[in-house]
């Protein structure tokens, strides 16, 4: 039988499975069973032709387990302390469950902070983007150790999403707790109905989710709608779905219950749009066999650029333009401003030579532009 959540994985190329703690670890302890079965799944998506990566929580609760911490909430030195020594063994338990599949894990440790800052941003996307391309699958985490702001409960909803949209992944599906939104807390009021899909986030759709203040008891549905909204802006569908049972991913080909966002456009033109409506840094102005090779999909090589513009940084947005002044394209230029000028006119086999270092061999890659 075809479910919406069959059409809807099956048609996605990158799938973003984010995996909660109290699915992972049970008083102190990995569930190891049911990480194989999720490393089933994997595997099943990954043999379908999808990238897959999973962002995953579970490093505080396995840390505190090991450390034998107290029950309760933990001053914020001993959660980061907690999450040093659990993400360790986090790690080495996906690999193991994916190793026998003959699939190659990677850690990445990101903050929620990285996709703000462009250079950042791009590093991680360039990263990630090669991690895939090798076949990989990243196992991603919040680098708590180094996170300046507490860390919430749901933080790894938003980085999920925010994980999703960087990578411009088609589909992200939260495993938690819940198998989706309701109408009013179902814990507290039985007769709430379960929506089975949300075109758009309207007030009405939050005030279901409950108050920022009682987030914690419509299980975190607050964060969830916010990373909602970010995988919805960058075309990127989402399931909240319980995951509780074997084989979470299975479950909801089948049928299981769940609540999906759907997003309107895809992730390549949401990308498009988002990088079309920055405040531009600057300009580079390229030759005509540049501006013909940009039309028909390439990425701008140094060799194609006659001047540059302003004073921009690493990830920053700029105008491509031709010598007659035409805008040809806006994208993330993966240079300096003093870099660009350097290498300007340079081939890429040529740009070590000229930097004393080398970079990489696009100005402007063709995924971080908008023509
Ligand atoms: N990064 C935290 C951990 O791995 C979890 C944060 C969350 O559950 O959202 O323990």
């Amino acid at each position: 039988m075809a479910t919406l959540s069959a059409d809807i994985i099956g048609a996605a190329k990158v799938v973003v499975l984010k995996i909660g703690s109290a699915l992972l670890v049970e008083q102190g302890a990995l569930r190891e069973v049911w990480l194989k079965s999720v490393a089933d799944d994997v595997a099943m998506l990954k043999a379908e032709g999808k990238q897959v990566l999973v962002v995953s929580s579970g490093s505080i609760a396995l840390g505190r387990g090991v450390l034998g911490l107290a029950a309760g909430v933990l001053p914020l030195e001993q959660a980061q302390a907690s999450a040093a020594v659990g993400q360790i063994r986090l790690a080495r338990a996906y690999q193991e469950a994916l190793q026998p599949h003959g699939i190659e894990t990677a850690q990445v440790l990101l903050t929620l902070e990285d996709s703000q800052d462009r250079r950042r941003y791009l590093n991680t996307r360039a990263t990630l983007n090669a991690l895939l391309g090798l076949d990989v699958v990243p196992i991603i985490n919040e680098n708590d150790t180094v996170a300046t702001d507490e860390i919430r409960y749901g933080d790894n909803d938003r980085l999920g999403a925010q994980v999703a949209s960087l990578i411009g992944a088609d589909v992200l599906v939260l495993l938690s707790d819940v198998d989706g939104l309701y109408s009013a807390n179902p814990r507290i009021d039985p007769e709430a109905d379960h929506l089975p899909e949300v075109q758009k986030i309207t007030r009405e759709i939050e005030s279901m989710a409950g108050d920022a203040g009682t987030s914690g008891a419509s299980g975190g549905m607050r964060t969830k709608l916010m990373a909602a909204q970010i995988a919805i802006n960058a075309g990127c569908a989402m399931a909240i779905s319980k995951g509780e049972r074997m084989h979470p991913v299975k479950g909801l080909l089948s049928g299981d219950r769940c609540t999906w966002f759907r997003a309107s456009g895809d992730p390549s033109s949401a990308r498009k749009r988002w990088i079309s409506a920055m405040k531009m840094a600057g300009v580079v102005v390229i030759d005509t066999g540049a501006a013909r090779a940009l039309r028909e999909g390439k990425s701008l090589l140094p060799a194609g650029v006659r001047a540059v513009e302003g004073d921009f940084g690493r990830g920053d947005p700029v105008e491509i333009r031709s010598v007659e002044g035409d805008l040809v394209a806006k994208g993330l230029i993966g240079y300096t401003a003093e870099e660009a000028g350097k290498i300007m006119g340079v081939k890429s086999a040529d740009i070590e030579a000229r930097l004393g270092y080398t970079g990489r061999s696009a100005l402007v890659h063709r995924d971080d532009m908008a023509i």
